[in-house]
């Protein structure tokens, strides 16, 4: 068997900047190198970032091309990064050529919930299914949308985009400009605002959903209202895409609790037909961002 291609995998989002050695096969993937770096403030910064892992990487054993996973919305036709909400100032942006002229490598990106769908209808549990919604809670929420097997990405390439769905009406305001939507209930960077007006500390919304599990307060109170807006919102998805299966990832979902909760809630209170569909946490964890990327 010829030697699988080494890709550089990167997966760029609000709060880091991940990276790896990818090397996919038809059954199996290999993730390598792995690094992670906090993503600077900043356009520019975040590009320069970027272009400085990629050369340490070509100097330390090299690769034959880049994905990128971008927490953003990608034109479909131009590649261009249009808006990323939770990266601050990165709208616009044509990190693909710029990044390919700088290294002279061939460069894909897209969507990072796109990558995750990739990843998971590959390698994953969502192999067997046609009609699926993934969900990824980091610091706001993505989605992607599975129908017959297929992404569906609308006709603008920004279907999925559940984190901007409006649950509460004259609600929180967001950073896509809008009030309301579901990321400001659900999201970690909204479970750390709530956790610091509550206590005037601030503390990673990981560690709130890791305390809230051993009943330590406000954290409890903050994940189980938390679980109530999450369910809100998976009601609205089965009730209006009939998934067969919902999978999630981020880490805000490692907390078992806060998503227990939430599939109580929805079980009670979605439509009939919609009460079949499974949820499932990722088994690919954060790597089916760089798997994914690796696949473009
Ligand atoms: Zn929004």
């Amino acid at each position: 068997m010829p030697p699988k291609a080494k890709i550089l995998a990167f997966d760029v989002g609000g709060t880091k900047i991940a990276s790896a050695i990818v090397e996919v096969g038809a059954k199996s993937y290999k993730v390598y190198d792995y690094q992670r770096t906090a993503t600077p403030v900043g356009k520019d910064n975040v590009i320069n970032k970027i272009i400085e892992i990629a050369i340490n990487y070509e100097e330390n054993g090299g690769f034959k091309r880049i994905g990128m996973a971008i927490a953003g919305q990608i034109d479909e036709k131009s590649d261009v990064v249009k808006n990323a909400p939770n990266i601050a100032g990165f709208t616009n942006v044509n990190l693909k050529k710029i990044v390919g002229n700088k290294l002279g490598k061939y460069v894909e990106i897209d969507n990072d919930v796109k990558c995750f769908a990739l990843a998971e209808n590959k390698y994953g549990q969502t192999k067997k299914y046609k009609h699926v919604v993934y969900l990824t809670i980091g610091t706001g929420i993505g989605g992607a949308i599975e129908i017959d097997d297929k992404l569906y990405r609308g006709a603008n390439n920004t279907a999925g985009e559940f984190g901007h769905m409006i649950i509460v009406s004259g609600g929180e305001e967001c950073s896509c400009g809008n009030v309301g939507c579901w990321e400001k209930y659900v999201g970690g960077k909204a479970l750390e605002q709530r956790y610091y007006n509550l206590t005037g500390v601030r503390k990673e919304a990981k560690d709130i959903a890791f305390d809230s599990e051993k009943n330590v307060e406000p954290d409890q109170e903050i994940i189980k209202q938390a679980s109530l807006y999450l369910a809100t919102g998976l009601i609205n998805i089965v009730n209006t895409i009939n998934p067969e299966i919902i999978v999630i990832g981020g880490s805000v979902i490692k907390s078992e609790e806060m998503l227990k909760l939430a599939i109580e809630e929805m079980k009670c209170k979605s439509l009939t037909s919609a009460k079949k569909t499974k949820i499932a946490t990722t088994n690919m964890q954060d790597e089916a961002f760089l798997v994914g990327a690796a696949l473009l």
